[in-house]
């Protein structure tokens, strides 16, 4: 009889949704996918010293964001408390626990000089084999898991790395209750995975050092194995653990730099997958193709420029509806501004132009901003390269011409420029670059006829005047410092 498949994506809520984490999340929610499971969301929540309601907020938006909310009604561990005592006690009472009631600055003492000359420290055991009285436990006391006799090795397979081993004496009896009450780690983990019938335990590397300890309390509780699937790590460039140092770190961040939910979800799919030598998938073909085989056990390097250029690829992709969904996402009042000052015909128009070239959909949308206001100021020095003494007079010929005009089609316009620049001797580029300066104060932007019809005559010819006459005085003042 085959189990339905049910994966849990566990993150605690101390900090903003890492990337590496969200990856493990985009991983159990393809694996769930694939096989008609259940995906689950778990907030390890126990840290009550570290963990916030902003946190936690933040996190369940990225979750949201990329689609990665739970299947069923999220768990919250700290929401678990009683019955994580509950399966204490009953630890307590078959044995496969005991209460621990040494003195807790002998303990660090004893740890510390341990830790001096480079040792780890083991608790020796002084409480596991003492009788104990119900009443004994009015006193102050941690709850230790007894690690059964003669253990020589422990271990467990991991779909991804095999057999882990290690030699059972590197473990001690550890705490899976401290003095306060507060149920740790490893034992609500394993606790919250049984209740909530998890099947396989997909997470980060980093965890496989907690797996032996898991796997103890999972045969005391006489329960089955999930199976357990550790995902290598995403790593900066010099092959650390990704930090800050090597790019943001906040699946926060990339909402707000304008990075595409589905983008971000393909590329974190790449990282650390294959299917052959695709790169751009469609939620479907994820679905469809994912995989543990072709997940490798060496880390990936976090790479932005190929998470820009695909996040390029998804922009251009996207239809008008969809960008406007994406900005709203980015949060801020962007989508009111821009209703503002263009109306829907210019924005698809501008849209449409703007997606060609650009990798975060903020800088489009600031450009969009931007290029309402006529500049305050032009920087002359950005079209100097294509500069020459008679560009005053080519503007000027092309705005006669231009005023003249209502035909703003690309076909006239390039017509109109070619006619005005062949008179003058000079290059297309030499006046393109002079009105895309005008029209935009930059030199990179869209194509220049295209921006012309959306902007319309008027614009246009202010902002072609102001540049003329910043040239004209340009030309005079070198005159009179000469
Ligand atoms: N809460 C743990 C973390 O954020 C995950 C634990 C697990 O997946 O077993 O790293």
């Amino acid at each position: 009889m085959s189990t339905k498949i049910r994966v849990r994506f566990a993150p605690s809520p101390t900090g903003h949704l890492h990337i590496g984490s969200v990856r493990v999340a985009i991983f159990n929610w393809l694996y769930a996918k694939h096989n008609n499971g259940t995906y689950l969301v778990r907030i390890e929540d126990t840290d009550q010293q570290r963990s916030t309601k902003e946190f936690l907020d933040s996190q369940l938006d990225s979750l949201r964001w990329l689609n990665l909310l739970s299947d069923e009604p999220i768990v919250y561990q700290m929401s678990r408390v009683e019955e994580h005592k509950k399966l204490v006690k009953k630890m307590l009472d078959d044995g496969s626990a005991y209460p621990c009631f040494c003195n807790l600055e002998e303990l660090a003492e004893k740890r510390a000089a341990k830790e001096a000359v480079g040792g780890a420290y083991k608790y020796e055991g002084i409480c596991r084999n003492k009788k104990w009285t119900e009443s004994d436990l009015l006193k102050p006391h941690a709850i230790r898991f007894k690690i059964p006799e003669n253990l020589l090795t422990l271990d467990f397979d991991d779909l991804i790395r095999g057999n882990i081993k290690i030699d059972a004496d590197l473990l001690d009896d550890f705490i899976i209750m401290r003095r306060d009450g507060t149920p740790t780690y490893n034992f609500v983990v394993v606790a919250d995975d049984i209740y909530m019938q998890i099947t396989h335990v997909i997470r980060g590397e980093d965890h496989i050092s907690n797996t032996h300890k898991q796997v103890l309390i999972y045969k005391a509780l006489k329960a089955n194995l999930p199976v357990f699937v550790h995902l290598p790590l995403i790593l900066g460039t010099a092959g650390n653990k990704l930090s800050k140092r090597d790019a943001a770190v906040s699946v926060q961040e990339y909402k707000q730099n304008g990075f595409i939910a589905a983008a971000l979800f393909n590329y974190l799919v790449r990282l650390g997958w294959s299917h052959g030598d695709q790169e751009l998938f469609s939620l479907d073909e994820m679905i469809k193709y994912f995989d543990f085989d072709h997940v490798g056990k060496k880390g990936s390097i976090f790479d932005v420029k190929k998470l820009e250029w695909m996040n390029g690829v998804y922009i251009r992709q996207s239809s008008f509806d969809d960008l406007f969904v994406a900005i709203k996402e980015l949060g801020g009042d962007y989508v009111e501004r821009l209703n503002s000052l263009w109306s829907k015909e210019q924005l698809i128009e501008l849209f449409e132009q703007y997606k060609q070239r650009v990798t975060r959909l903020l800088d489009m949308v600031l450009d969009i901003i931007s290029l309402s206001n006529d500049p305050k100021t032009l920087d002359l020095n950005l079209v100097s390269k294509w500069s020459t003494p008679k560009i005053v007079d080519v503007l000027e010929v092309f705005l006669v011409e231009f005023e003249k005009t209502n035909d703003f089609s690309h076909d006239y316009l390039l017509n109109l420029a070619k006619v005005t620049v062949a008179k003058f001797d000079l290059k297309l580029v030499n006046l393109a670059q002079h009105l895309r300066l005008a029209l935009t104060g930059k030199v990179f932007s869209p194509g220049v006829f295209e921006l012309i019809k959306i902007l319309g005559k008027e614009v246009v010819v202010n902002r072609i005047k102001f540049l003329i006459k910043l040239l004209t005085l340009n030309v005079s003042s070198k005159k009179i410092n000469n």
